[in-house]
């Protein structure tokens, strides 16, 4: 569909607003040319008094005043009593004008504000139907500035920028009738100057476009580099990187300077041109007019009226000639904002998918093979499969794939060869609303909304209840830090749950996947160190959360290992080792290595991967043994 097509789709619900603003430009706009008409009379009524220069002339004005006002007002007679009502009339035109001025403004702010809240609302809904690989692809930056600025520009464009022109049309038209009816001859004149702008008018709009699109997409970077340094403040603070990334964002920030510069110079341009056709035209109709009154093809007041009248039409000509360029920012950013629309969603239900609501045998990885893109397998060729209620390990360097295996579980991502099956069903031929349901997942980046204790716990579940609440966080060993918060289960925590510490954190995540009581359960271990006590509050609340559950566990502790029906030693996407603990040190593989390296250190919780890193420098695997 072409662009301005899908814009005004977009209006579609509003358009009985926008009639009905229309319509009441329309008169507005008839109104407005009607004041300037009624100098005619007014000042007809001063020349028979006074300088009575002007013969009678047959015009269209002419005849349309005698069937209207001078009907009303009696030229011939006390002049200040016709002057009088004529002014009246002015005032109650004037009156008129402004209502239908009110009605218009107002009427086009709830249609613009209704087409804001739509394109939002679709953008927005899109935005949270989208897979997940979009999200790696795209910055949040320029997501965020697409669902705020960008939809406020085309809303600019569409209502303001398109009502204006709507409007000026009509404005237009009313003065271009009454100029027509005074004389065609003056009209033309007023006209010649027009398609000099038109000749100007076009490259400039090009150019405009381009610079524009520029001016946007830097202005996205610009936010986009703002989120990234607050999502990784600490980071940003621990590497002493402050002046890096201020150099950064003052290059982005001297980068969008120059370009609106460069925009703004090409829009400044616009006005003084147009500006200065506009005094040539006027210039021009002085002379040309006068010459008419002269030679009695006008009368004087209807020249003063005519001039009143061309003086008007320049205004629309104005915003007429500079739609273009105006409209710009907003074309382009809907251009933007339906290029997101048009994402497409590649993982969703298939038409005949079924509905699964238990695990009753396995889950299995049959010859599976993902990359996120063209090239490098992330997975290459894996094959596992997990019996109900037990506990797979995942270990591995850092890059290996751990995650990528357990988001393609979820269907976060689809594999590219083979299959996953739970009790024999590929999981494509699942709902997967169904199969995420199935899912709990409890990482070490917890998620904490800025919303209450309760909700953050209730968190994706239907059971609400607060007993059913309460339940989770004793079980999570959350109850006792949740009592003692300001609010109890109604304290508010920030958006990413920064009053609370890594380790309450963990327990309220913790406790939402008890409340939700999936089958199966997918732990990624945290590997920053928590402080002995919340380690160990928060193991005692794991075993509570694993028990009974098919578990993935993305593992960096030699206890979890240890208990684990089942280890997969990853590395490069491949499995390089498999089997049980004490079947793996039998081995002498890799796993082994770890184990022996392991024993010598002091800890035997700490963290697995660091520990085998810290004491394999020498090997090749050196750095890249890095959880
Ligand atoms: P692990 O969990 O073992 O650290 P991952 O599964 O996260 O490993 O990553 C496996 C490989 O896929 C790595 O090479 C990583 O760089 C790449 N990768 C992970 N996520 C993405 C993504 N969203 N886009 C592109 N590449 C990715």
């Amino acid at each position: 569909m072409p662009l301005y097509k899908r814009i005004l789709s977009y209006l579609a619900p509003h358009s009985r607003l926008i009639f009905v603003a229309i319509v009441a430009t329309a008169i507005f706009a008839v109104l407005d040319a009607t004041v300037y008409v009624l100098l005619i009379p007014f000042m007809e009524t001063l020349f028979v008094r006074g300088l009575t220069a002007s013969t009678p002339v047959d015009s269209g004005m002419a005849r349309l005043l005698d069937a209207t006002v001078y009907r009303w007002v009696d030229v011939g007679g006390n002049p200040l009593s016709a002057i009088g009502s004529i002014i009246v009339l002015i005032l109650l035109v004037f009156a008129a004008k402004n209502l239908f001025h009110f009605l218009r403004v107002y009427l086009l702010a709830r249609a613009e504000q209704g087409f804001n809240r739509d394109v939002r609302n679709s953008v927005y809904s899109r935005l949270v139907d989208l897979d997940l690989g979009f999200f790696g692809r795209v910055r949040t930056g320029q997501i965020v500035s697409r669902l705020t600025t960008e939809v406020e520009q085309v809303r600019t464009l569409v209502i303001s920028e398109f009502s204006s022109v709507v409007s000026a049309m009509l404005e237009f038209s009313a003065a271009l009738v009454a100029m027509l009816l005074i004389s065609w001859k003056l009209t033309t004149a007023a006209f010649l100057v027009i398609p000099a702008a038109m000749v100007f008018w076009g490259p400039l709009v090009k150019v405009l476009r381009r610079r524009d699109r520029r001016v946007q997409h830097l202005g996205g970077e610009v936010n986009a580099h703002i989120l990234e340094t607050l999502s990784g403040i600490r980071l940003v603070k621990s590497a002493s990187a402050e002046s890096r990334e201020r150099e950064r964002f003052e290059k982005l920030t001297g980068d969008y300077f120059y370009q609106f510069m460069r925009a703004e110079f090409t829009r400044a341009l616009a006005a003084p041109v147009t500006e200065m056709l506009a005094a040539t035209g006027t210039v021009v109709l002085l002379w040309y007019g006068a010459r008419l009154v002269i030679e009695g093809d006008v009368t004087g007041a209807q020249f003063v009226g005519f001039l009143g009248l061309s003086m008007k039409l320049y205004s629309p000509v104005k915003r007429i000639a500079k739609f273009p360029a105006t409209a710009q920012p907003g074309l382009v950013a809907a251009e933007r904002i339906f290029e997101f629309l048009d994402a497409p969603v590649e993982i969703r239900d298939s038409p005949e998918a079924a509905s699964l609501k238990s695990i009753e045998r396995e889950i299995s990885f049959e010859n599976i093979s993902f990359s996120y893109r063209d090239g490098d397998p992330a997975i290459d060729r894996v094959s596992f499969c997990v019996p109900k209620a037990s506990m797979l390990a995942l270990v591995g360097p850092s890059g290996s794939g751990k995650s990528t295996i357990v988001d393609l579980l979820g269907r976060f991502f689809e594999v590219a060869d083979g299959r996953i099956t739970i009790d024999g069903i590929d999981i494509r031929s699942i709902r997967l609303a169904d199969l995420r349901a199935l899912i709990g997942i409890v990482s070490q980046e917890t998620v904490l909304f800025h919303d209450t204790v309760f909700a953050n716990i209730a968190y994706g579940s239907t059971d609400t209840e607060q007993r059913s609440i309460e339940a989770a966080a004793r079980a999570a060993h959350a109850h006792e830090f949740i009592c003692g918060l300001p609010n109890g289960y109604k304290t508010f925590v920030g958006e990413r749950g920064f009053q609370l510490s890594g380790g309450q954190r963990q327990r309220i995540a913790i406790a939402r996947a008890l409340l939700r009581d999936p089958p199966i359960l997918i732990l990624d271990e945290a590997t920053s160190a928590l402080d002995t006590g919340s380690e160990r509050v928060i193991q005692g609340a794991i075993k509570k959360l694993v028990d009974g559950r098919t578990v993935f566990v993305i593992a960096h502790r030699l206890s979890t290992v240890q208990s684990a029906d089942q280890i997969l030693v990853m590395d490069k996407g491949r499995i390089v080792g498999r089997g049980t603990h004490a079947s793996l040190v039998a081995e002498s593989g890799l796993y082994r290595q770890l184990y022996e390296l392991q024993f010598q250190d002091t800890g035997i919780s700490g963290n697995l991967w660091v520990s085998w890193r810290s004491n394999s420098s020498s090997n090749i695997w050196g750095s890249v043994w890095y959880v």
